[in-house]
């Protein structure tokens, strides 16, 4: 098995080398002791702002205080409750906005994971600051990636924002965070396998090419990066370093695409609407990677249904003609989503990847020529859903829909709507082009919210 540290070499040291943002990335054991002297050589001043929530700040919040105070800094500290979550929401941000905009040579710092990057790095980007982000978990792969995905008027997005001037994820940190954490951050990674393979078939369809930097950073590793979920939940520290390097390093290809294309697809589609409706289970709020575990397993399960159809026999003229027009979609959408806000929002995301006859003819023709290979093409790419739904289990991020408080008319309603609300093409969208849509979901989904045989317990 490669060493982690020599993927740091490798994949982490040449994707700082080419950021036009992040400066310096640190994973290793120990590392949090190089907060202060790190951050003294990014900025001039010796005004630092530490934003956390009160876990993150439990987790790493003294240790940063200090070596940023030894540094030289007059360290101001901004501590969110972490019960109840703080929200990704842009609302949430705005008080940390007012504290930068307020002290125009403070350096901000974040100590957290998912929403407190997400908010510090969306309050640096407006008022125009560099940041320093110090990682407390493996939960998340935002922590690299220049945009922050947070609700805007309840409608969840990717806010173009900046990257961490520099990162640091202490190992002996991250790994004492609480197991489920890791689960998300593992469900997080796990989606790029079905992200994946929507990116193959929008390249097959001619909808978006697979580029040659994005792609290879993360597909050509991502086998290795999820390869042992048990050493995870044992907390073991190279298990650790390795999803770490895969969440950050997926991180950069998001910066480099420009878009968040090689880390989110269906999987992601079908996590942000839960996440709008604010979905709740066991008195909390589910968790990004919890959303995308689930999302991942619908999304495989529809790969394996697609993959056992023969489409050199499609009926193209057939598809073609009956394909319904821009305005009996946008009419589904108001059908499926009750939100007028989100409804009018997903309108136009729906009519930015919808596309005449013509094109969809051109289209069908494509599959129907090329399946053979990209079937091929998408089997060596993929985990079945069976492998993928054992390793997740021993990653301890939850499976079914049932796990996160999804009924199987909730689970059937957001595979149903996910497509609408993002002009990304994906898995969703091609079976509807190729007329499979409804037999794949009832298929996949009644697979996956079945109730178990005459009541018998697992
Ligand atoms: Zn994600």
């Amino acid at each position: 098995m490669a060493s982690w540290m020599s993927q740091i070499e490798k994949l982490i040291a040449p994707a700082v080398r080419a950021s036009k943002v992040t400066q310096a990335v640190q994973i290793d054991r120990g590392v949090i002791g190089n907060t202060g002297p790190l951050a003294a050589g990014l900025t001039p001043h010796r005004r630092a702002v530490l934003f956390a929530d009160s876990a993150g700040f439990a987790a790493a919040g003294a240790p940063v205080r200090d070596g940023l105070t030894n540094a030289g800094f007059h360290v101001e500290t901004q501590v969110l409750p972490a019960d109840p979550l703080p929200e990704a929401a842009v609302e949430q941000a705005i008080p940390f906005v007012q504290t930068l905009t307020a002290d125009p040579d403070a350096f901000p710092v974040s100590v957290g994971s998912g929403v407190i990057n997400d908010l510090v790095k969306y309050a640096a980007f407006r008022t125009d600051r560099r940041y320093l982000s110090v990682a407390t978990a493996a939960s998340m792969d935002g922590y690299t990636s220049a945009g922050a995905p947070l609700a805007e008027g309840g409608f969840k997005v990717t806010i173009p924002a900046r990257a961490p001037i520099a990162l640091i994820a202490d190992l002996d940190v991250i790994a004492k965070a609480p197991r489920e954490m890791t689960g998300w951050g593992y469900g997080d990674l796990a989606g790029k396998s079905p992200a994946g393979g929507d990116w193959i078939l929008a390249d097959l369809v001619g909808a978006e090419a697979i580029d040659d930097r994005a792609w290879p950073l993360v597909q050509d590793n991502l086998h290795g990066w999820l390869a042992d979920p048990q050493h995870l939940m044992a907390r073991d520290f190279d298990a650790m370093a390795r999803l770490f390097i895969g969440l950050t390093a997926v991180g950069f290809a998001m910066e480099f695409h420009a878009t968040s294309r090689p880390a989110s697809g269906a999987d992601h589609q079908i996590a942000h609407m839960w996440e709008m409706e604010g979905l709740r289970h066991g008195g909390r709020k589910v968790s990004h990677g919890a959303a995308v575990a689930v999302g991942t397993t619908v999304t495989l399960g529809l790969f394996d249904w697609l993959l056992a159809q023969d489409l050199t026999r499609l009926d193209v003229d057939q598809l073609t003609h009956t394909f319904p027009d821009l305005a009996t979609q946008q009419a589904k959408v108001d059908e499926v989503i009750d939100h007028p806000q989100i409804a009018a929002r997903a309108k136009v995301e729906t009519a930015a990847k919808w596309v005449d006859r013509d094109v969809l003819k051109t289209r069908l023709t494509r599959v129907k020529r090329d399946w053979p290979r990209v079937q091929n093409r998408l089997r060596r790419h993929l985990f079945r859903q069976d492998t993928m739904i054992d390793m997740l289990r021993q990653a301890g991020a939850p499976t079914a829909p049932d796990d996160i408080g999804v009924s199987a008319s909730h689970m059937m309603r957001t595979v149903r709507t996910a497509a609408f609300i993002r002009s990304r093409y994906t898995v969703l969208d091609f079976l509807k082009e190729v007329g499979l849509f409804d037999q794949a979901v009832a298929h996949v989904v009644g697979r996956l919210t079945a109730a178990p045989v005459n009541g018998a317990a697992e």
